[in-house]
């Protein structure tokens, strides 16, 4: 392997969260290259091998009143990701993301306004930044997105979408990296990554605000716009 190309390859793994790396002295010349340790980011990275990776995950405080992961769901090879906060009851119940009522919105949202007839929720990619449920639905902690937050690094680096839409004030800063309200983070798109992000409001908070789908409507009309410019 060539200097370039290790650099390369570490800059890919510090890309998608890599800190640490676990470098061992060769005790003898090897004879054929040693499979690298689980977990394995690297270029040949999949969603199966990142959902193994998590495993049982007992990484934070979340794991003990969990009933299931919510590791995310759709397209694989989605050129739309949506990104939401946590996981609420009824997707630690069913393990699937967005399933509740906001869930139901989300996926009428999806279906008639980014580009109706031509995308729907079975062609989008759709996880959390958390894939586990805080209990009460209670905000997530630090300590909990710093554990969860390679694996949806890993999740965006495999799929390599477009664009990608986070849900809610808590998605938005967190991707972005704001502190910024959801309100003036929404609306326009942002470059991380080689990916096109853009924030709305969160469904769960339409149900209560429904004076709020306009923007979200407008916000949606922006993502099909975009993905037809980058496709052209
Ligand atoms: N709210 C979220 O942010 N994510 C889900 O999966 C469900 C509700």
């Amino acid at each position: 392997m060539s200097r370039e190309d290790i650099i390369q390859q570490l800059e890919f793994l510090r890309d998608i969260g890599v800190t640490t790396l676990n470098l061992k002295e060769p005790t003898a010349p090897m004879a054929k290259p040693t499979p690298a340790p689980s977990p394995v980011p690297s270029a040949a990275d999949t969603l199966p091998l990142i959902r193994e990776d998590i495993g049982d995950c007992q990484r934070c405080k979340l794991a003990p009143t969990r009933t299931n992961i919510v590791f995310g769901s759709g397209n694989i090879n989605a050129e739309l990701v949506f990104v939401g906060e946590a996981p609420g009851s009824d997707e630690d119940e069913q393990g699937l993301p967005f399933v509740g009522r906001a869930g139901q919105l989300l996926t009428k949202i999806i279906d008639t306004s980014v580009d109706p007839g031509r995308i729907t929720r079975a062609d989008v990619y759709i996880c959390n930044i958390l894939k586990c449920r805080p209990p009460n639905n209670r905000n997530p902690e630090p300590d909990e997105v710093a554990s969860c937050n390679p694996f949806l690094k890993r999740q965006l680096a495999t799929i390599r979408p477009k664009v990608v839409c986070c849900l809610g004030t808590f998605a938005a800063q967190n991707v972005l990296q704001s502190q910024l309200t959801i309100s003036k983070l929404r609306g326009r798109f942002f470059d991380i990554d080689g990916m096109r992000v853009i924030a709305t409001f969160h469904p769960a908070y339409l149900l209560r605000s429904p004076e709020k789908k306009r923007e979200v409507w407008e916000d949606m009309k922006l993502i099909g716009a975009e993905l037809q410019r980058l496709r052209s």
